[in-house]
């Protein structure tokens, strides 16, 4: 069985080939404990909570790596989010049950944007690509096709206790490292990939499945990488959100409602915000009445 809550990278040393093996348990059941999802709504979020810690380990990020779909539905929203340190929390709106497959019959007509804030001043790249394709992890496997012109295949699978992913990906040659029977090696490692189900994922030791299906490769496995479930929202986030809305709409709110209550929908939390509050947040832009004379 793999460590819970893992991440495997590992070198296909003779054919050049980069893997990365993804487990999840608790950051799984931590989503699946705040909402109550329909089966195939369950799936395709569980394949995206598989596959962000899959593109974070091949993607160069250093705030925030965010998966997200919005169609028409039955799935209306689908979002996914990584930080660099290996946190990760999603969520998913749906309007009706969707189908196992294709993407187009779960989302509508809608794209997937990856969306990748880097640098220390949080400079933001994006990249969309169509929703289409029978599978979540074919949609992926052209980003990256398209993206970083690497040839790239995901596989990814879940049920209602844990998520599991596998991504391997062609590397550019080197001075070093020239391949010689590229395209017949990445036919016969992703052929073997293929072999691989849910349960071995789940369930076999790293070393021991990596050993089997790659058996004609030298295999340099990295020390594992801990995932855990995160959720970054918190008060002065919230607050931000309030001032995002205005004093006008924040005082309309607070007339009839008393408090404004926020709850996070990644992690249930809840901040509350009553009159004082609110005043608070808006005191720097616009004094309330005679506020600025109270020392
Ligand atoms: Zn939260």
């Amino acid at each position: 069985m793999p460590d819970k809550d893992s991440r495997y990278r590992f070198l296909l040393e003779k054919s050049n080939i980069r893997g990365v093996l993804v487990h999840l348990d608790e950051t799984w059941k931590e989503v699946l404990r705040r909402a109550e999802y329909p089966d195939k709504v369950r799936q395709i979020l569980g394949h995206a909570m598989a596959a962000i810690p899959l593109l974070s380990s091949t993607i160069k990020f250093s705030g925030k790596l965010t998966l997200q779909a919005r169609g028409p539905g039955p799935v209306t929203l689908l979002v996914v989010q990584a930080s660099a340190d290996g946190g990760q929390r999603g969520l998913a709106h749906w309007n009706g049950e969707p189908p196992e497959a294709p993407l187009s019959a779960i989302f509508g007509e809608a794209t997937l944007t990856i969306q990748i804030e880097s640098g220390k001043r949080g400079e933001v790249y994006q990249g969309v690509v169509e929703a289409v394709g029978e599978k979540l992890q074919d949609a992926l496997g052209s980003y990256f096709e398209n993206s970083e012109q690497l040839p790239t295949r995901l596989w990814l699978h879940c049920d209602g206790e844990q998520a599991a992913g596998l991504l391997l990906q062609q590397l550019p040659d080197s001075d070093d490292i020239q391949i010689v029977d590229k395209d017949d090696d990445w036919q016969r490692v992703t052929l073997m990939a293929d072999t691989v189900g849910a349960e071995e994922l789940y369930n076999t030791d790293v070393v021991q499945l990596l050993t089997r299906v790659f058996s004609e490769d030298e295999v340099r496995l990295f020390d594992a990488e801990p995932l855990r479930f995160e959720c970054n929202c918190s008060r002065e986030r919230t607050a931000a959100l309030i001032e995002g809305l205005g004093q006008e709409e924040a005082m309309d709110i607070l007339a009839s409602e008393k408090e404004i209550e926020i709850i996070c929908e990644f992690c249930n939390s809840k901040n509350v915000f009553d009159s004082i509050d609110v005043a608070a947040i808006f005191r720097t832009e616009t004094p309330l009445g005679g506020s600025e004379t109270i020392h």
